[in-house]
């Protein structure tokens, strides 16, 4: 028969068992087995003379022969035992038990001279001492306890019986006695050592049940984490090109004109963005990845944009929207911009959608040295047993099929892991029909104005870039859109579909900038990019800015761009102003 061998089947319990009963049986047994040989021989000297010398000499052969058989069948045991064998090994072992228990009882009888008392009483001293350090040892073991303590204990029994003294009567009683007594301990003892091993084994199987439901768990998760990378991946791809699409069209003075509804597939585009937004960042706190960055960012302008973004939103509904920012002006600090701007965004859009009449007021306070922003509503409030959840990923008050506000119930635990993250807290109060507030705290470190104040919105109307750009794209709608942005900000575009092509146009054209996308055919952009910096290196060409144009928007990609050698890295999608707030440094103004 070809083919491989088949995995063993777990074993069961009982065989388990069965195997840990022989092995403590071989553990042991030698050492006192062999340590007492000695004795056999100060027995031979003390009857030397009392008893034909070859009947001592043979016995004494024999006890030689049983322990070096001991020593021969321990070691075979060490070398080749197989737990599927531990029966045949502890039957085997039984049958050397009963021969030295059978030697060891010839001592008893045939060497005992019965007409010298003195000599009786000492050989039945050391039956009974040899007889206590077999029950002892073998006690873990009852089959063991049986074989020894009957082939040394049954034979001096009858041995006794058969010379009908009185004397002899008695240590037949005796031995009798002693006998019941070693069976009955060795029976106890084994029955509890089974027990202490059965529950060893049963919490032996719980731990391995639980590590293995960990490892699977953290397969599971790791299979849903790259399940959501590819999804988000797969859907900012198309969601891209539509909403670059729809920008350009609305940025066509020829259509333009009365087409309101082009804002509202644009506003469910950035809502459907939002989502899968959503659903990274909580994949990225899942799988304990969740990072914020740290540059100077002016808190009380970003509360003012936060405020200015929700205004719409709170008009439509007729509430009131003010902002209370008792903060120093500027209020510079160290911070991740984005993610506080994340998290008060939330925060004012869940208190717009939960608010039907009054208003939604937006207050900054330092307290104890902690930056302490409360979002503050005149909804419909919050009960106490739905407080302990609503930080819950997935959790809504009212999770019903027909319940009236939409949403994932992302949005408040990613916003608490962020402002944790940061070193701060989201907590909340609000009693139902009271209104809610949400108090957002982060350390306050207020710091210097930065020399350069960083580009975080486009000054309008800015002016044409002039130059080339390389852009690198396999997919002809983001082709369509990018040089679509790329020529409305005034560049030159030349474009490669796959990664070859890349670094062929790069060496033709020597563009001023390169946009790589990651994923191509033939070649993909990190290699592409390597063979770039090769070439520069090569003919000692100044380095192209390379900017990585990607739907993979986890740091992780971020950092495998970089690692290939690019400058840089853009999310997809993207607007036109986020190109040129990447391009601009990199052109002179035309
Ligand atoms: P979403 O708003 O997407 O459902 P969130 O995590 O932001 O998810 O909010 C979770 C739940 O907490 C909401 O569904 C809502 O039941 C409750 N909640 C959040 N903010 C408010 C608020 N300002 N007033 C009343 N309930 C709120």
């Amino acid at each position: 028969m070809t083919g491989a061998a088949l995995p063993k089947p777990a074993m069961s319990l009982e065989a388990r068992l069965q195997d840990a009963r022989v092995r403590i049986l071989y553990d042991r047994n030698l050492q006192p087995a062999l340590s007492i040989t000695p004795f056999a021989a100060l027995v031979c000297w003390f009857i030397w003379g009392q008893v034909p010398s070859e009947t001592i000499l043979a016995w004494l052969g024999l006890k030689a022969a049983v322990s070096v058989a001991f020593i021969v069948v321990d070691r075979a045991y060490r070398r080749f035992a197989d737990p599927a064998d531990a029966f045949r090994w502890g039957a085997g072992y039984l049958v050397l038990l009963a021969l030295d228990g059978g030697t060891w009882s010839l001592m008893g009888t045939m060497l005992t001279p019965m007409d010298r008392l003195d000599i009786v009483a000492i050989m039945f001293a050391s039956v009974v001492g040899v007889g206590a350090v077999g029950g002892v040892n073998l006690a873990a073991h009852f089959p063991a306890s049986v074989a020894f303590t009957t082939t040394l204990l049954v034979p001096v029994l009858v041995w006794h019986i058969s010379h009908a003294t009185p004397v002899a009567l008695f240590a037949a009683g005796g031995t009798a006695f002693y006998l019941a007594l070693i069976l009955l301990n060795g029976f106890r003892t084994a029955q509890s050592t089974t027990e202490l091993l059965r529950l060893r084994f049963r919490m032996d199987e719980v731990a391995e049940q639980r590590a293995e439901a960990l490892r699977h768990a953290e397969r599971q998760s790791a299979v849903k984490s790259q399940f959501l990378a590819t999804m988000s991946h797969e859907m900012r791809t198309p969601l891209h090109g539509m909403l670059g699409t729809l920008r350009l069209l609305r940025d066509n003075p020829k259509v333009a004109d009365g087409l309101p509804q082009l804002d509202l597939i644009e506003r469910a585009g950035e809502h459907l963005l939002g989502l899968i937004n959503d659903v990274l960042d909580f994949s990225r706190i899942e799988a304990g990845r969740l990072e914020v960055r740290s540059a100077p960012f002016d808190v009380a302008a970003l509360l003012r944009d936060a405020v200015e973004l929700s205004s719409s939103a709170a008009a439509e509904k007729h509430l009131e929207l003010h902002l209370d920012a008792g903060l120093p002006v500027p209020a510079w600090m160290p911070g991740d911009a984005p993610r506080v701007r994340q998290v008060v965004l939330n925060l004012m859009g869940n208190a717009i959608k939960f608010t039907e009449h009054g208003a939604v007021t937006v207050s900054a306070r330092i307290v104890d040295g902690r930056l302490r922003i409360d979002v503050r509503d005149s909804g419909i409030g919050i009960s106490p047993e739905d407080l302990t959840r609503v930080f819950d990923p997935f959790q809504q008050v009212d999770s019903s099929y027909a319940r009236r506000y939409a949403g994932t119930g992302l949005g408040l635990s990613i916003s608490r892991e962020l402002a944790r993250t940061m070193g701060g807290d989201l907590v909340c109060e609000s009693a139902p029909g009271q209104g809610s507030v949400f108090t957002f705290e982060l350390p306050w470190k207020p710091c210097p104005a930065p020399e350069v104040v960083p580009d975080v919105v486009v000054s309008e109307p800015a002016r044409p870039l002039a130059g080339r750009v390389l852009l690198a794209d396999d997919n002809p709608v983001n082709v369509l859109v990018a040089k679509g942005m790329l020529e409305a900000l005034g560049l030159d575009v030349t474009v490669a579909t796959d990664g070859v092509q890349a670094v062929a146009s790069y060496l033709g054209a020597r563009p001023v900038v390169v946009l790589m996308d990651c994923h191509m055919p033939q070649m993909d952009g990190y290699e592409a990019t390597r063979r770039i910096r090769d070439a520069e290196v090569r003919n000692g060409w100044p380095r192209v800015p390379v900017i990585a144009v990607t739907a993979n928007a986890l740091e992780d990609d971020r950092k495998r761009c970089l690692d290939a050698g690019m400058d840089d890295h853009l999310a997809k999608p993207f607007r036109k102003e986020d190109l040129r707030v990447r391009l601009e440094p990199y052109f002179r103004q035309g």
